[in-house]
């Protein structure tokens, strides 16, 4: 087939390498130079909008998916008249937005932190308590943290983010965050992975570790993951991030409606990996007889600067482990690369954990 990505960085990349007998042929588009994706697709630079790329993926192509969800609504929606677009324009539009999507959980009887509709300063003023503490996030465009101010009890808020569209968000007091990593098929088949335990650094993803403490939370988190795979008719791998509060229980935080980096370690930890698992589902390759298999894995992120070649070697030569570069540029806070440690026994990993932090930092 004739697969179109919109968004060229490292999880088109990541998806254009799974495909490891070549079946499909790739165009990628993306507004920057030179992408990570463009050393192994034909790329188009131009804004993801643009009327005449439209016009040119849907008579070349014969499915359109993303690595980007901030790629504009509108142009999959057109796309949509011609093609198969996975996931489809209207998850995006939810996915996009972090109002609609918290109303999406509500709607579904999906357990998440309470929220409230702020669209200006005064929103804001009237629902804070001030005996609790608080996220203000813009509606779109937030990701790592970006876009975002806490509120504690006492504070003096001051803020510009009001002058967009926001939600404000209880604060939850997790003992741990979650994901679930979803595949949903053409035909309504459905797979998951097991809960992944990620570990942020000032808001950025900087460890994943599967399986998670939680296992017990499994069945919980699918019955989710099917519930919302279900009302937007999703085709296509979706991630739902969860807290685990200090009582054991799931809150659902949001959804990336794309292949996510705490499903980077499936690459060498599971049988068929995330990118691989979008490819066969929006392809209707997925087969009701796949099932996920694992080891237990940790990926830790690199971000910022690059692993220096003596940690490197060691790494390689001592531990096994896989190491994935993106070719970019180090600029701060920044996500590089990714280290892949593939476990012989669940049971040594928080031993694991702790030896190959002490090398990486
Ligand atoms: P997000 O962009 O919503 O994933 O937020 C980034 C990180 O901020 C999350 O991974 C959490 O560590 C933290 N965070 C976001 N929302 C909340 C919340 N309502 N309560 C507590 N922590 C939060």
């Amino acid at each position: 087939m004739n697969i179109a990505i919109f968004g060229a960085g490292q999880l088109a990349m990541m998806m254009i390498q799974a495909d490891h007998n070549k079946e499909h042929n790739y165009v990628v588009i993306d507004p920057t130079h030179k992408p990570p994706a463009s050393h192994y697709a034909r790329h188009i630079q131009t804004e993801y909008n643009d009327k005449n790329t439209l016009e040119i993926i849907s008579k070349e192509c014969d499915v359109a998916t993303i690595d980007f969800e901030n790629v504009p609504v509108e142009a999959m929606r057109s796309l949509e008249k011609d093609i198969a677009v996975h996931p489809c324009a209207n998850a995006l539009d939810i996915c996009q937005d972090r109002l609609k999507e918290k109303n999406l959980f509500l709607d579904l009887g999906i357990g998440t932190t309470s929220f409230y509709k702020v669209d200006n300063i005064y929103d804001l003023s009237m629902n804070i308590n001030d005996q609790k503490s608080y996220i203000l996030k813009t509606r779109r465009f937030g990701y790592d943290g970006k876009n975002q101010y806490r509120i504690n009890p006492g504070d003096k808020i001051d803020t510009e983010l009001t002058s967009q569209e926001c939600i404000l968000e209880e604060l939850v007091d997790f003992e741990a965050e979650v994901s679930l990593i979803c595949i949903r098929s053409i035909d309504g088949h459905v797979l998951f992975y097991p809960l992944v335990e990620n570990k942020h650094e000032n808001s950025i993803l900087s460890m994943s570790v599967c399986p998670s403490q939680y296992s017990e939370l499994q069945s919980k988190a699918e019955e989710i993951g099917s519930r919302l795979l279900m009302s937007m008719n999703y085709v296509g791998v979706l991630v739902v991030e969860f807290f685990v509060t200090k009582q054991g229980k799931l809150i659902a935080n949001e959804m990336a409606p794309r292949v996510h980096n705490s499903g980077h370690w499936t690459i060498e930890g599971a049988n068929i990996s995330q990118f691989k698992a979008h490819i066969i589902a929006i392809t209707g390759q997925l087969e009701n007889t796949q099932i996920i298999d694992y080891k237990p894995t940790i990926m830790f992120n690199i971000l910022s600067k690059f692993i220096a070649d003596d940690k490197l070697k060691i790494l390689r030569d001592k531990y096994n482990v896989y190491i994935h570069d993106y070719l970019k540029t180090e600029r701060k806070n920044r996500k590089l690369g990714h280290i892949t440690y593939v476990c012989d026994k669940a049971n040594n990993l928080s031993e694991d954990i702790e030896l190959l932090s002490k090398i990486i930092q």
